[in-house]
């Protein structure tokens, strides 16, 4: 850290994330890793060193079962994973046969869920209201699904950043499935910390803050904490890839060829969405056509 600040000098914000507890042990046969204890000592050495703020992650490994919180993505990452192959170590390829053999893959989930949920949000945002989600999204899930999924995945590492925000004086970021307003006020008015960061749930709201501004506590698609996107972005452009976000239910027909229709029209929506960021639009690339 002081060889990165005395290179970039004192004008540039010089930002370090840090798991607060590793939680390596999803794997049985691993040790723990850093404790919350050993993370504060390395936050309090990272403020001497002149880092100027403190990103609060969890786990060990990136996904980990307990952040980005939520399922593993299966069925994705089974057809985008083999791009990790060419730089893969013994492990990367153990992996890929884990998600593929669906004789293994049981083994996979099995390591995968194995440690408990450590945490009960000491906070909880406004109750959701179904008036405020869109018709289509609460024809695949209910408000009161959407509730239970906020509970268990939003705002899930706020404790931890807690604990370090009270030894340290530099300004504490914490990451973890924040889309809703009132929880997002609480944890900042509460003291767990000094902001918070979004990744998944800007994904699939990129005007979320504009749609705070705008005084809603949450949007009328909220992301569903599946975890497509974290599969997708090995192969796909980075964008929500959560099919039930985009399907429309009440207008699928009671044929077969209806179905399809909506799901092909579900389909296309999933993809424009995904596209609308990238301007202009991307181009198919030729390797031979570019020599
Ligand atoms: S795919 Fe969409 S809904 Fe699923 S976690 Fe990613 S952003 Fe959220």
């Amino acid at each position: 850290m002081q060889a990165i600040r005395q290179e970039v000098g004192s004008d540039f914000h010089l930002q370090a994330k840090i798991s607060a507890v590793d939680y390596n042990n999803v794997l049985p046969w691993e040790k723990p890793g850093n404790s919350l204890q050993d993370s504060i000592q390395v936050c309090q050495w990272l403020e001497r060193d002149g880092v100027d703020a403190i990103h609060v992650s969890r786990g060990s490994t990136f996904p980990h079962p307990l952040l980005p919180a939520g399922p593993f993505p299966f069925q994705i990452a089974t057809s985008t994973y083999d791009t990790m192959i060419s730089s893969a170590q013994w492990r990367t390829l153990l992996n890929y046969f884990l998600f593929r053999s669906p004789l293994l893959r049981p083994f996979f989930k099995c390591i995968w869920n194995r440690l408990e949920r450590p945490w009960q949000s000491p906070i909880t945002g406004d109750r959701i209201e179904a008036a405020s989600l869109s018709k289509f999204f609460q024809e695949q899930i209910s408000a009161t699904e959407l509730q239970d999924l906020l509970a268990r995945y939003q705002g899930t590492v706020i404790e931890d950043a807690r604990a370090i925000k009270q030894r340290i004086n530099i300004p504490v970021l914490c990451t973890g499935g924040f889309q809703q307003a009132s929880l997002i006020r609480q944890a900042l008015q509460e003291g767990f910390c000094d902001g918070v960061t979004l990744a998944r749930t800007l994904v699939a709201n990129k005007d979320l803050a504009h749609q705070f501004a705008a005084g809603k506590d949450i949007p009328e698609r909220p992301c569903t904490y599946c975890n497509q996107c974290l599969g997708s972005y090995l192969e796909y452009p980075l964008g929500c890839y959560d099919l039930s976000r985009y399907y429309k239910r009440s207008t699928e027909g009671a044929n077969p060829a209806d179905r399809a229709k909506a799901t092909t029209e579900a389909h296309e929506a999933m993809i424009q969405e995904a596209m609308q960021v990238y301007t202009p639009p991307p181009q198919p690339f030729s390797p031979v056509q570019s020599q």
